[in-house]
């Protein structure tokens, strides 16, 4: 089944064509990359999927079913994402940063919170206890009562992850999560990301600058050039067409 289908979506700004009648299929269970230089228009093929941009022509299919809605009905629907720049709110904890993830999906909205106390705070339990969990599974429980103000990087952009998984979306799109990091917290993170497939049942689909980081990762890659699909195929055989080693010779010029 597919998980995601884009069918010829076109965004555009002012002049400029930022995503060029773009098709590709995301299956599900499958980790995808979305791979091309800078400015190719891979962040905002993540932000027509997320609604935060919409697409001024094109579909976009989420499980089947057109993805039309707005951007906080999306996260409802079952998308998650990071942000290539991180996202964090600096003066709360690592868990209240991630907690404000999940008050965004919670049943108990800020009226009923105020009408039903005792409901409320059960659930208010219930979610600490799942961010909890999700701190767990990344290896950083520790970092709980921490301020976001100051962590290190890679901890900081685990946190932004821990934010996203802990909605428990189908879907999960990560844009560079490795920008920034250290070549050990690079195979970390791909350690990270193949269990969050495993364990947690989550499609990803994943943009990378760096094309060997998403090479041992990926189970297929989509390559993009100035807004268009240039390739697509499985790591080996993108790592060998000729187009896309063209595109990344061009951009060291
Ligand atoms: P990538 O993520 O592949 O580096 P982007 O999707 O960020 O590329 O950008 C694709 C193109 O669209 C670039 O030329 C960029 O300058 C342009 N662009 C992106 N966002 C905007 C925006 N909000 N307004 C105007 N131009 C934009
Ligand atoms: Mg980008």
């Amino acid at each position: 089944m597919e998980m995601l289908q884009l069918d010829g979506v076109t965004v555009r700004f002012g002049g400029l064509v930022a995503v060029n009648s773009l098709s590709f299929s995301v299956a599900e269970g499958s980790i995808h990359g979305l791979i091309g230089p800078n400015g190719a228009g891979k962040s905002t093929v993540f932000n027509a999927v997320s609604r935060f941009r919409k697409q001024d022509a094109g579909t976009i299919a989420f499980k089947g079913r057109r993805l039309d809605c707005e951007a906080h009905e999306v996260v409802k629907r079952g998308i998650g994402r990071t942000f290539q720049n991180v996202e964090l709110f600096r003066g709360q904890t690592v868990l209240d940063n991630i907690m404000i993830g999940l008050h965004t999906s919670s049943r108990a909205d800020f009226l009923s919170a105020a009408l039903r106390m005792p409901a409320a705070l059960r659930e208010e339990a219930e979610l600490r206890q799942k961010a909890t969990e999700v701190l767990e599974s990344l290896g950083i429980p520790g970092y709980a009562g921490r301020l976001a103000h100051g962590l290190p990087y890679g901890v900081q952009k685990l946190v932004e992850l821990a934010r996203a998984m802990v909605l428990r979306p189908s879907l999960i799109l990560l844009d560079e999560p490795v920008a920034g990091m250290n070549p050990t917290e690079r195979r970390e993170l791909a350690q990270v990301i193949r269990m969050i497939r495993d364990s947690y049942n989550m499609t990803v689909l994943l943009v990378e600058h760096d094309m060997s980081f998403v090479m041992g990762l990926c189970d297929k890659i989509t390559v993009m050039n100035f807004g268009s699909k240039i390739a697509e195929g499985t790591p080996d055989e993108v790592q060998r067409n000729p187009q896309v080693i063209q595109a990344y010779l061009g951009e060291e010029d």
